[in-house]
């Protein structure tokens, strides 16, 4: 069955493909970085911009109102896992995933396609879309195109991302290319259910978007029926290029999501594990084909190094898990590199996590304390961590919008680059 979306979400989200989504403000003149403000429909973004990640509908171990407080102005959830637990019928009956985890700002769901690659069990790939079991009970779910559309409008999320197929690396020449066009097709059948569902008239004519909300929508997803609590309004949906490690369909890859007209091109299957010249090279065989006033996501990037390079390259956005995973560690993030603050050095250290930092963690409490507190795994030691690597990453955008817009941040990033040490313990597992 079809979702039958209220008629006044369908103008908004009409009109929202028409309407100018990114404001940009600076370019830098060395290099393809450049600043801009992103609407949506829970808040402007300013980019360049970096997405803490709330994989279970929640950033781990930091609460919403803490989120504000380190200036975070959009989170990511993870399609996959909310889908597996506790399911849309829950989210729905919470109105939302806005209201259910009580972040009023804008959040970005992926589509589920990633981790249905890289989580589940028994995963077939056809054209029509994913039959999988999911790695919690083992559940048969099955995604399409149009289904993760779906879904992620049960969600609410402000953006939302076009299923793809994230292939591994290394990968096949012939395996890439076949991969690619199916995520190009897949692409535009995403695109096909979003114009069919803006444009579909319908019989609740006069209601307001409060009402909106209850009216019945239908999603088909397995052998469940679902009901759509919050259709959003000027919902953006981001188209994906895939490619691989291979110029040419990289290229071939954005011209054909490009010409599909998304509010939001990203950049996914980097980060996979290849080398990060690979990495960069994929970003920069793209790059050139995605249009300049649309914004980009470079997606599970990086290390802060690797953020300020992406902007290099015009990258917009950016989402990661190391700021938290590796907190979780007892890693911390600083301008020089990372700290592991479980080693024997930091023991009687009285300096906090890094000098002139403002958050709660280096506000109040020393290395020393902050390395006991990890030793015996109090939970208070991880949440500083964390509380500090977030603030570390949404700081450096911070300075690279303020660099962009003075004209400087060619040298920033060189210098940044030069003087951050670290390059062991940073790889994404
Ligand atoms: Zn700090």
């Amino acid at each position: 069955m079809r979702l039958n979306l209220a008629p006044e979400v369908a103008t908004i989200t009409a009109s929202a493909q028409g309407e100018q989504v990114l404001e940009l403000l600076a370019q830098d003149l060395l290099s393809k970085a450049r600043c801009a403000r992103l609407t949506t429909a829970h808040g402007v973004i300013d980019t360049p911009a970096f997405m803490p990640v709330g994989t279970q509908g929640s950033v781990k171990g930091v609460s919403p109102r803490e989120l504000r407080e380190l200036n975070a102005q959009i989170i990511l959830g993870n399609t996959y896992h909310l889908f597996v637990r506790p399911g849309l019928d829950v989210i729905k009956h919470f109105g939302g995933l806005h209201k259910f985890i009580n972040w009023d700002g804008p959040i970005l769901t992926d589509s589920g396609g990633f981790q249905i690659f890289s989580l589940s069990k028994l995963r077939k790939i056809t054209e029509d879309g994913v039959e999988f079991q999911n790695h919690v009970d083992g559940a048969r779910a099955f995604i399409s195109p149009e289904i993760a559309m779906e879904i992620q409008a049960t969600l609410g999320s402000d953006i939302v991302m076009a299923l793809d197929e994230c292939i591994p690396y290394p990968c096949e020449y012939d395996y890439a290319a076949q991969s690619a066009e199916m995520t190009t097709r897949w692409a535009r059948r995403c695109k096909e259910w979003r114009e069919e569902n803006a444009q579909r008239p319908t019989s609740n004519g006069q209601r307001s978007i409060k009402d909106a909300a209850a009216v019945a929508s239908v999603v088909s997803a397995d052998t469940r029926s679902l009901r759509t609590a919050h259709p959003t309004a000027r919902q953006l949906l981001f188209g994906i290029v895939q490619g691989g490690t291979f110029e040419g369909l990289r290229k071939q890859s954005a011209q054909a999501i490009v010409e599909l007209d998304f509010d939001g091109y990203a950049i996914g299957g980097v980060s996979v594990g290849e080398p990060e010249a690979e990495m960069m090279r994929a970003v920069e065989s793209a790059e050139p084909f995605l249009p300049k006033d649309k914004p980009r996501y470079a997606m599970g990037l990086g290390t802060p190094p690797q953020l300020l390079e992406m902007i290099a390259r015009g990258m917009d956005m950016f989402d990661c898990v190391l700021p938290t995973r590796l907190a979780r560690n007892g890693t911390a993030f600083t301008d020089t590199g990372t700290l592991n603050l479980k080693n024997a050095e930091f023991a009687r250290d009285k300096p906090p996590i890094e000098e002139n930092c403002v958050c709660p963690a280096c506000r109040g409490f020393s290395r020393g304390y902050i390395r006991h507190l990890v030793k015996t795994e109090e939970i208070l030691g991880l949440r500083l961590i964390t509380l500090h690597n977030l603030r570390f990453y949404l700081e450096l955008m911070n300075q690279a919008r303020a660099e962009i817009e003075r004209g400087a941040f060619d040298q920033f990033r060189k210098t940044f680059v030069a003087d951050y040490k670290t390059r062991d313990a940073m790889m994404i597992e």
